[in-house]
């Protein structure tokens, strides 16, 4: 798979766009965003806050920062987070403060957030571009979260009756891939990133400046 992309190691844009991933646990999201991440240059994931215990292999403030609940509760209390929700019993929220530091920085961002989250940025974030993930199968969907093993049979369940749910809201997205086959669903992810930044309203007005000069 080709890397997309201008061949440039620093940002040029002075504002990048938000891309809003959202998907039903165990649907392929993080593995599609690690993938983004490696191949796609001027783009960085903002990396939530979280009350959910660190999975095997998990890093903080690589995968999450993993907070307590009071933590996390002071952190809402002054007004910390661009948005904040209860998913699966855990508190998860996005840092304000980070998604403003990677935007001046000019790198476009991907925001891995559950569809209470999506609604709410929604309300707030005219730059961002909203992308839902979709497992091909209810039974692939229980199969993926039954062979990640890294939650309890009970907890499995929950996550996949809170599927439906999440489904059910996939008309407020702008892009909606399903995820059958990775390189497929991964090249179609891309393609959203690439065809967003050709936009021309996304264009590098400088270059363009200097060429009329
Ligand atoms: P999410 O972040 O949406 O909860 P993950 O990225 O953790 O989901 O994926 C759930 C499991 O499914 C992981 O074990 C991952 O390796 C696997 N997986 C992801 N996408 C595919 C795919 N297209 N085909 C088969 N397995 C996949
Ligand atoms: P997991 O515990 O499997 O990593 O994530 C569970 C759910 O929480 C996923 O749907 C994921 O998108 C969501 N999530 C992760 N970070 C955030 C966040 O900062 N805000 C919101 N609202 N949801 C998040």
């Amino acid at each position: 798979m080709a890397a997309a992309g201008v061949k440039k190691s620093q940002p040029y844009k002075t504002e990048g766009t938000l891309f809003v991933i959202s998907a039903p646990s165990g649907a392929g999201k993080s593995t599609l965003c690690r993938e983004l991440l490696r191949k796609v240059l001027r783009i960085k994931l903002s990396v939530s806050y979280t009350t959910r215990p660190p999975r095997r292999g998990e890093i903080n403030d690589v995968h999450y920062t993993f907070v307590s609940r009071e933590k996390f509760k002071s952190m809402i209390d002054r007004g910390e987070f661009a948005e904040w929700a209860v998913v699966h019993g855990n508190l998860y929220g996005t840092s304000l403060k980070r998604l403003k530091k990677l935007n001046k920085e000019g790198y476009d961002i991907i925001l891995d957030v559950d569809v209470q989250g999506a609604g709410q940025l929604r309300k707030t974030c005219t730059n961002a571009v909203y992308v839902f993930v979709l497992p091909p199968s209810m039974k692939v969907l229980k199969k993926r979260l039954m062979d990640r093993n890294t939650e309890e049979t009970d907890k499995i369940k929950q996550r996949l009756d809170r599927a439906r749910d999440e489904i059910a809201a996939y008309k407020d997205y702008d892009y909606i891939i399903v995820n059958d086959k990775l390189e497929k669903a991964y090249r179609e992810l891309e393609s959203v990133i690439v065809s967003t930044r050709l936009e021309t309203k996304n264009a590098d007005r400088q270059m363009i400046k200097s060429l009329l000069k």
